[in-house]
Protein backbone atom coordinates (compact mmCIF):
# COMPACT_ATOMS: atom_id res chain seq x y z
CA UNK A 1 0.00 0.00 0.00
CA UNK A 2 1.71 3.30 -0.98
CA UNK A 3 0.74 6.57 1.06
CA UNK A 4 3.64 8.00 -0.02
CA UNK A 5 1.69 10.48 -2.28
CA UNK A 6 0.41 11.68 0.43
CA UNK A 7 3.34 12.68 2.36
CA UNK A 8 4.35 14.95 -0.88
CA UNK A 9 4.12 19.21 -0.49
CA UNK A 10 0.33 19.88 -1.99
CA UNK A 11 1.42 20.64 -5.70
CA UNK A 12 -1.38 23.34 -5.77
CA UNK A 13 -0.99 25.40 -2.65
CA UNK A 14 -3.32 28.86 -3.65
CA UNK A 15 -6.93 27.78 -3.03
CA UNK A 16 -9.62 29.36 -5.28
CA UNK A 17 -6.97 30.99 -7.71
CA UNK A 18 -6.16 27.37 -10.07
CA UNK A 19 -7.38 24.23 -9.63
CA UNK A 20 -10.76 22.36 -8.36
CA UNK A 21 -12.90 24.72 -5.22
CA UNK A 22 -12.61 24.96 -1.62
CA UNK A 23 -16.29 22.35 -1.49
CA UNK A 24 -14.57 19.97 -3.65
CA UNK A 25 -10.94 19.94 -1.98
CA UNK A 26 -13.29 19.41 1.36
CA UNK A 27 -15.21 16.23 -0.19
CA UNK A 28 -12.14 15.06 -1.94
CA UNK A 29 -8.75 16.38 -1.14
CA UNK A 30 -6.30 13.78 0.78
CA UNK A 31 -8.18 10.66 0.01
CA UNK A 32 -8.42 7.90 -2.47
CA UNK A 33 -10.92 5.30 -2.36
CA UNK A 34 -9.54 2.10 -0.67
CA UNK A 35 -6.61 0.30 -2.54
CA UNK A 36 -7.80 -3.01 -1.21
CA UNK A 37 -11.27 -2.18 -0.93
CA UNK A 38 -12.40 0.26 -2.79
CA UNK A 39 -14.40 1.72 0.46
CA UNK A 40 -15.38 5.57 -0.36
CA UNK A 41 -14.78 7.18 2.96
CA UNK A 42 -11.44 7.04 4.48
CA UNK A 43 -10.99 3.77 6.74
CA UNK A 44 -10.29 4.09 10.69
CA UNK A 45 -6.53 2.89 10.74
CA UNK A 46 -7.13 1.75 14.10
CA UNK A 47 -3.62 0.65 15.02
CA UNK A 48 -0.60 1.64 16.95
CA UNK A 49 2.06 -0.03 14.90
CA UNK A 50 2.63 -0.98 11.47
CA UNK A 51 4.90 -4.12 10.19
CA UNK A 52 7.78 -3.74 8.33
CA UNK A 53 8.30 -5.95 5.15
CA UNK A 54 11.81 -6.92 5.73
CA UNK A 55 14.12 -5.31 8.57
CA UNK A 56 15.98 -3.40 5.81
CA UNK A 57 12.67 -1.74 4.93
CA UNK A 58 12.11 -0.72 8.57
CA UNK A 59 15.86 1.11 8.76
CA UNK A 60 15.38 2.99 5.58
CA UNK A 61 11.81 3.89 7.35
CA UNK A 62 13.80 5.12 10.14
CA UNK A 63 16.11 6.78 8.49
CA UNK A 64 13.59 9.16 6.44
CA UNK A 65 14.85 7.39 3.02
CA UNK A 66 12.09 5.40 2.74
CA UNK A 67 7.98 6.48 3.17
CA UNK A 68 5.60 4.17 5.33
CA UNK A 69 4.30 4.50 8.53
CA UNK A 70 6.10 3.52 11.67
CA UNK A 71 4.04 3.86 14.60
CA UNK A 72 0.51 5.88 14.98
CA UNK A 73 2.51 8.33 17.46
CA UNK A 74 4.68 9.33 14.35
CA UNK A 75 1.78 9.28 11.66
CA UNK A 76 -1.17 7.32 10.66
CA UNK A 77 -2.88 6.97 7.67
CA UNK A 78 -6.24 7.95 8.41
CA UNK A 79 -4.63 11.25 10.23
CA UNK A 80 -2.80 11.72 7.05
CA UNK A 81 -5.69 12.51 5.15
CA UNK A 82 -6.82 14.55 7.93
CA UNK A 83 -3.83 16.93 7.74
CA UNK A 84 -3.47 16.65 3.74
CA UNK A 85 -7.01 18.29 3.31
CA UNK A 86 -6.45 21.06 6.04
CA UNK A 87 -3.19 21.90 4.32
CA UNK A 88 -5.05 22.20 0.90
CA UNK A 89 -7.96 24.37 2.17
CA UNK A 90 -5.59 26.68 3.83
CA UNK A 91 -2.77 26.71 0.75
CA UNK A 92 -0.35 24.94 2.57
CA UNK A 93 2.38 22.64 1.99
CA UNK A 94 1.52 20.68 4.71
CA UNK A 95 -0.16 19.83 7.98
CA UNK A 96 -0.28 18.51 11.56
CA UNK A 97 -2.53 16.65 13.58
CA UNK A 98 -2.90 16.99 17.64
CA UNK A 99 -5.01 16.11 20.02
CA UNK A 100 -6.57 19.62 20.70
CA UNK A 101 -6.34 23.20 19.28
CA UNK A 102 -4.27 23.79 22.51
CA UNK A 103 -1.40 20.65 22.29
CA UNK A 104 -1.35 22.39 18.54
CA UNK A 105 -0.47 25.74 19.44
CA UNK A 106 2.21 24.72 22.01
CA UNK A 107 3.67 22.40 19.70
CA UNK A 108 4.32 25.17 17.00
CA UNK A 109 5.36 27.52 19.36
CA UNK A 110 7.81 25.68 21.25
CA UNK A 111 9.26 24.54 17.63
CA UNK A 112 9.85 27.80 17.15
CA UNK A 113 11.38 29.25 19.79
CA UNK A 114 14.13 29.16 22.52
CA UNK A 115 15.37 30.76 25.63
CA UNK A 116 15.84 34.23 25.20
CA UNK A 117 13.95 34.70 22.08
CA UNK A 118 9.94 36.63 21.96
CA UNK A 119 6.93 36.60 20.89
CA UNK A 120 4.90 39.39 20.20
CA UNK A 121 0.92 38.78 20.34
CA UNK A 122 -2.39 40.75 20.99
CA UNK A 123 -4.30 41.46 24.21
CA UNK A 124 -7.11 39.17 23.97
CA UNK A 125 -5.34 36.00 22.65
CA UNK A 126 -7.68 32.74 23.90
CA UNK A 127 -7.01 32.31 27.51
CA UNK A 128 -5.11 29.23 27.23
CA UNK A 129 -2.79 30.81 24.86
CA UNK A 130 -2.35 33.17 27.05
CA UNK A 131 -1.21 30.85 29.77
CA UNK A 132 0.84 28.87 28.02
CA UNK A 133 2.72 32.30 26.93
CA UNK A 134 3.19 33.08 30.68
CA UNK A 135 4.42 29.46 31.60
CA UNK A 136 7.09 30.27 28.56
CA UNK A 137 7.72 33.19 30.04
CA UNK A 138 8.52 32.37 33.74
CA UNK A 139 9.34 28.78 33.43
CA UNK A 140 11.97 28.78 29.80
CA UNK A 141 12.72 32.61 29.51
CA UNK A 142 10.85 33.41 26.23
CA UNK A 143 9.16 36.52 26.97
CA UNK A 144 6.00 37.86 25.28
CA UNK A 145 5.00 40.93 24.78
CA UNK A 146 1.97 42.77 24.16
CA UNK A 147 0.84 45.02 21.73
CA UNK A 148 -1.84 46.31 19.64
CA UNK A 149 -1.73 44.81 16.48
CA UNK A 150 -4.18 46.22 14.54
CA UNK A 151 -1.85 49.34 14.31
CA UNK A 152 1.19 49.82 12.47
CA UNK A 153 3.08 51.86 15.03
CA UNK A 154 2.22 49.82 17.85
CA UNK A 155 3.27 46.18 15.77
CA UNK A 156 6.86 48.41 14.78
CA UNK A 157 7.51 50.18 18.14
CA UNK A 158 7.06 46.57 19.64
CA UNK A 159 9.14 44.17 17.61
CA UNK A 160 12.67 43.53 18.46
CA UNK A 161 15.62 41.40 17.08
CA UNK A 162 14.20 39.14 20.15
CA UNK A 163 11.11 38.90 18.58
CA UNK A 164 10.96 35.38 16.44
CA UNK A 165 7.30 35.06 15.80
CA UNK A 166 3.79 37.53 15.62
CA UNK A 167 1.01 35.60 17.07
CA UNK A 168 -2.25 36.11 16.56
CA UNK A 169 -6.34 35.87 16.17
CA UNK A 170 -8.09 37.77 14.27
CA UNK A 171 -11.52 38.63 15.16
CA UNK A 172 -10.05 38.23 18.38
CA UNK A 173 -12.46 38.12 21.16
CA UNK A 174 -14.82 39.53 22.57
CA UNK A 175 -15.05 42.86 20.56
CA UNK A 176 -14.30 40.86 17.13
CA UNK A 177 -11.20 43.47 16.20
CA UNK A 178 -9.65 42.67 13.26
CA UNK A 179 -5.61 42.40 12.44
CA UNK A 180 -4.83 43.01 9.20
CA UNK A 181 -2.96 39.88 7.75
CA UNK A 182 -0.69 41.27 4.95
CA UNK A 183 0.29 44.39 7.21
CA UNK A 184 1.75 42.47 9.74
CA UNK A 185 2.98 39.51 7.41
CA UNK A 186 4.87 42.39 5.25
CA UNK A 187 6.03 43.81 8.76
CA UNK A 188 7.47 40.36 9.76
CA UNK A 189 9.38 40.14 6.48
CA UNK A 190 11.64 43.03 7.31
CA UNK A 191 13.17 41.35 10.30
CA UNK A 192 12.66 37.95 9.87
CA UNK A 193 9.78 36.41 12.43
CA UNK A 194 7.12 34.30 11.84
CA UNK A 195 3.76 35.28 11.58
CA UNK A 196 1.57 32.29 12.95
CA UNK A 197 -2.40 32.58 13.12
CA UNK A 198 -4.91 30.95 14.90
CA UNK A 199 -7.51 30.82 12.48
CA UNK A 200 -10.13 28.67 14.37
CA UNK A 201 -12.98 31.87 14.44
CA UNK A 202 -12.97 31.60 10.21
CA UNK A 203 -12.08 28.75 9.16
CA UNK A 204 -10.06 27.77 5.76
CA UNK A 205 -13.21 28.58 4.17
CA UNK A 206 -13.91 32.34 5.43
CA UNK A 207 -9.82 33.63 5.82
CA UNK A 208 -6.67 31.65 4.82
CA UNK A 209 -4.01 33.57 6.03
CA UNK A 210 -1.45 32.01 3.94
CA UNK A 211 -2.39 33.73 1.11
CA UNK A 212 -2.04 37.48 3.10
CA UNK A 213 1.89 36.39 3.25
CA UNK A 214 1.58 34.33 7.13
CA UNK A 215 3.38 31.48 7.64
CA UNK A 216 1.78 29.00 9.71
CA UNK A 217 -1.94 28.65 10.41
CA UNK A 218 -3.29 26.76 13.56
CA UNK A 219 -7.07 26.05 13.95
CA UNK A 220 -9.05 24.41 17.15
CA UNK A 221 -10.36 22.37 14.81
CA UNK A 222 -12.82 21.44 18.01
CA UNK A 223 -14.78 23.94 16.49
CA UNK A 224 -15.79 24.76 13.14
CA UNK A 225 -13.47 21.97 11.48
CA UNK A 226 -15.30 19.45 13.26
CA UNK A 227 -18.60 21.28 13.31
CA UNK A 228 -20.43 19.18 15.52
CA UNK A 229 -19.08 19.33 19.06
CA UNK A 230 -17.95 15.79 19.29
CA UNK A 231 -14.36 16.37 19.21
CA UNK A 232 -11.26 17.81 20.49
CA UNK A 233 -8.47 18.13 17.83
CA UNK A 234 -6.09 20.87 16.80
CA UNK A 235 -4.29 21.11 13.61
CA UNK A 236 -1.01 23.47 12.33
CA UNK A 237 0.04 23.87 8.62
CA UNK A 238 2.60 25.85 6.61
CA UNK A 239 5.96 25.34 5.19
CA UNK A 240 7.01 22.11 4.72
CA UNK A 241 10.46 21.84 6.36
CA UNK A 242 9.05 23.35 9.50
CA UNK A 243 6.20 20.84 9.90
CA UNK A 244 8.45 18.16 9.37
CA UNK A 245 10.41 19.58 12.05
CA UNK A 246 7.86 20.08 14.94
CA UNK A 247 6.89 16.00 13.65
CA UNK A 248 9.70 14.86 14.72
CA UNK A 249 10.32 17.21 18.03
CA UNK A 250 7.37 18.90 19.45
CA UNK A 251 4.89 16.33 18.03
CA UNK A 252 7.02 12.87 18.36
CA UNK A 253 8.21 13.89 21.64
CA UNK A 254 5.53 15.34 23.51
CA UNK A 255 3.15 13.10 21.84
CA UNK A 256 0.17 15.27 21.68
CA UNK A 257 -1.53 13.28 18.60
CA UNK A 258 -4.65 12.93 17.03
CA UNK A 259 -6.44 9.49 17.21
CA UNK A 260 -7.15 7.80 13.98
CA UNK A 261 -11.63 7.93 15.22
CA UNK A 262 -11.22 11.49 15.54
CA UNK A 263 -9.74 12.13 12.43
CA UNK A 264 -12.21 10.05 10.96
CA UNK A 265 -14.76 12.38 12.25
CA UNK A 266 -12.88 15.12 11.06
CA UNK A 267 -12.50 14.13 7.74
CA UNK A 268 -16.67 13.23 7.80
CA UNK A 269 -17.31 17.01 9.49
CA UNK A 270 -15.28 18.70 6.89
CA UNK A 271 -17.33 17.12 3.85
CA UNK A 272 -20.22 19.55 5.30
CA UNK A 273 -17.46 22.65 6.07
CA UNK A 274 -18.86 25.24 3.03
CA UNK A 275 -22.34 24.44 3.53
CA UNK A 276 -22.71 24.64 7.46
CA UNK A 277 -20.55 27.87 7.02
CA UNK A 278 -22.65 29.57 5.03
CA UNK A 279 -25.69 28.43 7.22
CA UNK A 280 -23.43 30.19 10.20
CA UNK A 281 -23.03 33.34 8.32
CA UNK A 282 -26.21 33.70 6.88
CA UNK A 283 -27.77 32.90 10.61
CA UNK A 284 -25.39 35.50 12.12
CA UNK A 285 -26.12 37.99 10.12
CA UNK A 286 -29.67 38.10 10.29
CA UNK A 287 -28.98 37.53 13.98
CA UNK A 288 -26.58 40.70 14.05
CA UNK A 289 -29.23 42.58 12.59
CA UNK A 290 -32.22 41.80 14.63
CA UNK A 291 -29.74 42.34 17.86
CA UNK A 292 -28.80 46.04 16.34
CA UNK A 293 -32.16 47.07 16.40
CA UNK A 294 -33.10 46.04 19.73
CA UNK A 295 -33.79 48.21 22.13
CA UNK A 296 -32.60 46.26 25.20
CA UNK A 297 -29.37 45.60 23.43
CA UNK A 298 -26.80 48.70 23.99
CA UNK A 299 -24.17 47.54 21.63
CA UNK A 300 -23.03 44.62 18.87
CA UNK A 301 -19.84 43.36 17.60
CA UNK A 302 -20.21 41.35 14.15
CA UNK A 303 -17.94 42.30 11.09
CA UNK A 304 -20.97 41.96 8.67
CA UNK A 305 -22.09 45.07 10.12
CA UNK A 306 -22.06 48.00 8.06
CA UNK A 307 -21.82 50.02 11.56
CA UNK A 308 -18.42 47.87 12.32
CA UNK A 309 -15.01 50.02 12.69
CA UNK A 310 -13.47 47.39 10.65
CA UNK A 311 -16.10 46.51 7.98
CA UNK A 312 -13.86 47.34 4.95
CA UNK A 313 -11.05 45.39 6.04
CA UNK A 314 -13.47 42.79 7.14
CA UNK A 315 -14.77 42.41 3.19
CA UNK A 316 -11.00 42.54 2.27
CA UNK A 317 -9.53 40.25 3.88
CA UNK A 318 -12.21 37.83 4.77
CA UNK A 319 -14.96 35.69 2.49
CA UNK A 320 -17.09 35.82 4.62
CA UNK A 321 -18.19 37.04 8.45
CA UNK A 322 -18.58 33.94 10.64
CA UNK A 323 -21.06 32.58 13.40
CA UNK A 324 -19.83 34.65 16.56
CA UNK A 325 -21.26 37.72 17.76
CA UNK A 326 -20.58 39.73 21.26
CA UNK A 327 -23.42 41.70 22.28
CA UNK A 328 -24.54 44.00 25.42
CA UNK A 329 -27.44 44.12 26.71
CA UNK A 330 -28.59 47.30 28.87
CA UNK A 331 -28.73 46.40 32.75
CA UNK A 332 -25.29 44.54 33.25
CA UNK A 333 -24.14 41.75 35.35
CA UNK A 334 -28.25 41.27 36.49
CA UNK A 335 -29.85 41.15 33.41
CA UNK A 336 -27.21 39.33 31.22
CA UNK A 337 -27.65 36.42 34.00
CA UNK A 338 -31.69 36.80 33.43
CA UNK A 339 -31.26 36.67 30.09
CA UNK A 340 -28.53 33.54 29.81
CA UNK A 341 -31.13 31.58 32.26
CA UNK A 342 -33.91 32.77 30.07
CA UNK A 343 -32.99 31.04 26.56
CA UNK A 344 -34.31 27.66 25.67
CA UNK A 345 -32.99 26.92 22.45
CA UNK A 346 -29.58 28.90 22.58
CA UNK A 347 -27.82 26.39 25.00
CA UNK A 348 -26.07 27.95 27.92
CA UNK A 349 -22.17 26.32 26.85
CA UNK A 350 -18.30 27.70 25.92
CA UNK A 351 -17.16 26.14 22.52
CA UNK A 352 -18.21 27.23 19.36
CA UNK A 353 -18.66 26.32 15.97
CA UNK A 354 -21.60 23.74 16.89
CA UNK A 355 -24.46 23.16 14.86
CA UNK A 356 -26.69 24.40 17.74
CA UNK A 357 -26.06 27.82 18.81
CA UNK A 358 -23.95 28.48 21.98
CA UNK A 359 -24.18 31.11 24.51
CA UNK A 360 -22.42 32.13 26.88
CA UNK A 361 -21.74 35.26 29.36
CA UNK A 362 -18.23 35.93 30.29
CA UNK A 363 -18.97 37.98 33.47
CA UNK A 364 -20.93 35.30 35.23
CA UNK A 365 -19.12 32.33 33.87
CA UNK A 366 -15.64 32.17 32.31
CA UNK A 367 -14.34 35.41 33.62
CA UNK A 368 -16.39 35.48 37.21
CA UNK A 369 -13.43 34.91 39.07
CA UNK A 370 -11.44 38.01 37.11
CA UNK A 371 -12.22 41.21 39.22
CA UNK A 372 -14.39 43.26 37.53
CA UNK A 373 -11.77 46.59 36.52
CA UNK A 374 -9.70 43.82 35.16
CA UNK A 375 -12.54 42.30 32.89
CA UNK A 376 -13.04 45.78 31.53
CA UNK A 377 -10.04 46.14 30.56
CA UNK A 378 -9.77 42.99 28.13
CA UNK A 379 -13.19 44.75 26.71
CA UNK A 380 -15.50 42.79 28.86
CA UNK A 381 -18.23 44.26 30.40
CA UNK A 382 -20.45 43.46 32.70
CA UNK A 383 -23.19 43.04 30.02
CA UNK A 384 -21.47 41.07 27.24
CA UNK A 385 -22.62 38.33 25.69
CA UNK A 386 -21.33 35.70 23.16
CA UNK A 387 -23.51 33.86 20.71
CA UNK A 388 -21.81 30.89 18.09
CA UNK A 389 -24.84 31.39 15.80
CA UNK A 390 -25.92 27.45 15.39
CA UNK A 391 -27.24 26.44 11.50
CA UNK A 392 -31.02 25.68 13.27
CA UNK A 393 -33.67 27.83 11.54
CA UNK A 394 -32.84 31.73 12.36
CA UNK A 395 -35.96 32.53 12.88
CA UNK A 396 -36.28 29.81 16.06
CA UNK A 397 -32.91 31.55 16.78
CA UNK A 398 -34.11 35.14 16.71
CA UNK A 399 -37.64 34.04 18.59
CA UNK A 400 -35.70 32.75 21.52
CA UNK A 401 -33.48 35.98 21.99
CA UNK A 402 -37.04 37.85 21.89
CA UNK A 403 -38.37 35.94 24.49
CA UNK A 404 -35.01 36.07 26.93
CA UNK A 405 -34.25 39.72 26.13
CA UNK A 406 -38.04 40.52 26.70
CA UNK A 407 -36.82 39.41 30.36
CA UNK A 408 -33.76 40.96 31.11
C1 LIG B 1 -11.05 26.58 21.54
C2 LIG B 1 -9.94 27.43 21.07
C3 LIG B 1 -8.60 27.05 21.27
C4 LIG B 1 -8.21 25.80 22.03
O1 LIG B 1 -8.57 24.65 21.34
P1 LIG B 1 -8.85 23.24 22.07
O2 LIG B 1 -9.23 22.36 20.93
O3 LIG B 1 -9.95 23.45 23.06
O4 LIG B 1 -7.57 22.84 22.73
C5 LIG B 1 -7.62 27.87 20.76
N1 LIG B 1 -7.90 29.03 20.12
C6 LIG B 1 -9.18 29.43 19.93
C7 LIG B 1 -9.44 30.71 19.21
C8 LIG B 1 -10.23 28.65 20.40
O5 LIG B 1 -11.50 29.06 20.22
Amino acid sequence: MDYSQNRQANPNPQPGKKGPGLSTKAIHAGHQPDPHTGSLTTPIYQTATFVFPTTEEGGQRFAGHAPGYIYSRLGNPTVTVFEDKIAELEGAEAGLAFASGMAAISAVLMALVKTGDNILCAKNLYGCSYGFLNLLQERFGITYTLADLSDEMSIRSAITPETKVIYLETPMNPTMLLVDLALVSRIAKETGAYVVVDNTFLSPYLQRPIEHGCDIVIHSATKYICGHGDVIAGVAVGPKAIMDEIRMTTLKDIGGVLSPFDSYLLIRGLKTLVVRMDRHCENAQKVAEYLEAHPQVDRVYYPGLPSYPQYELAKRQMDGFGGLISFEVKGGLEAGIRMMNAVKLCQRAVSLGDAETLIQHPASMTHSVVPADERAKMGISDGLIRLSVGIEDVEDIIADLEQALSLS
